[in-house]
């Protein structure tokens, strides 16, 4: 799947962090770049809101990289990460230990871990599995707010 991060100002470098880690962790699915005028699976857009994500599918959806979270202090690849698990179809699971990528803010500005757990990868894993076999995936927006 393919990510468009030119409307994440400075926030590019660590979606392109969070992408790379997502990469490494799993091989069911992989996250590139654009390549201009294509169109992309997922957005990436710096406001100045919370982080949260519109997912419209696995695997689609926009993310909006809000510098509220990064001005109280929280790590913006952790952000990053924690927003592409949306699209990779995980929800939060809040509250959790810093271990868990999808605790997101639960687990303070700290916590800097920005890699998902064995649990976490694996439901990834299980649900590109299946699209790779065929199975159709579901299309109901869902916006995460965090
Ligand atoms: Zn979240």
């Amino acid at each position: 799947m393919t990510y468009d991060a030119s409307g994440a100002a400075e926030f590019k470098d660590a979606v392109a962090k969070g992408a790379a880690i997502w990469n490494e962790s799993v091989v069911n699915v992989q996250l590139k770049p654009a390549t201009s005028g294509q169109r992309a699976n997922v957005r990436i857009i710096a406001d100045n809101g919370w982080p949260r994500t519109l997912s419209t599918g696995l695997g689609s959806g926009t993310i909006y990289f809000g510098r509220q979270a990064v001005d109280e202090g929280y790590n913006t690849v952790r952000i990053s990460s924690h927003e592409l698990g949306h699209i990779l179809g995980l929800p939060d699971m809040k509250p959790g230990p810093c271990s868990s990528l999808m605790s997101g803010s639960t687990a303070g500005v700290s916590c800097t871990n920005p890699y998902p757990n064995a649990a976490e990868k694996a439901e990834v894993e299980d649900d590109f599995g299946l699209v790779g076999a065929g199975a159709t995936a579901a299309a109901a927006p869902r916006m995460y707010r965090d």
